[in-house]
């Protein structure tokens, strides 16, 4: 059997994101404890770590359209 990363390490989680206001919210589908928020008017950002540190998160946050494309998708 063979395992295949399309992104990154196995080390790498990819985080989902969404909007809340001014905030854009990170969290990872594999840490429930992990969060990331960012706030964009601010520039303000707070992180909640996951309980393993040497797990590298990254997520991207496209703000133009990036709620239009899911609109209707459920
Ligand atoms: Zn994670």
């Amino acid at each position: 059997m063979q395992l295949h990363f399309s992104s990154g390490s196995p080390d790498s989680h990819v985080c989902e994101s969404r909007r809340e206001g001014d905030w854009i919210v990170f969290t990872c589908p594999q840490c429930e404890e992990f969060e990331r928020r960012i706030n964009f008017e601010t520039g303000e950002h707070h992180t909640t770590p996951s309980a393993n540190p040497y797990i590298l998160h990254q997520g991207s946050f496209m703000p133009a359209g990036f709620e239009a494309d899911h609109i209707g998708a459920n």
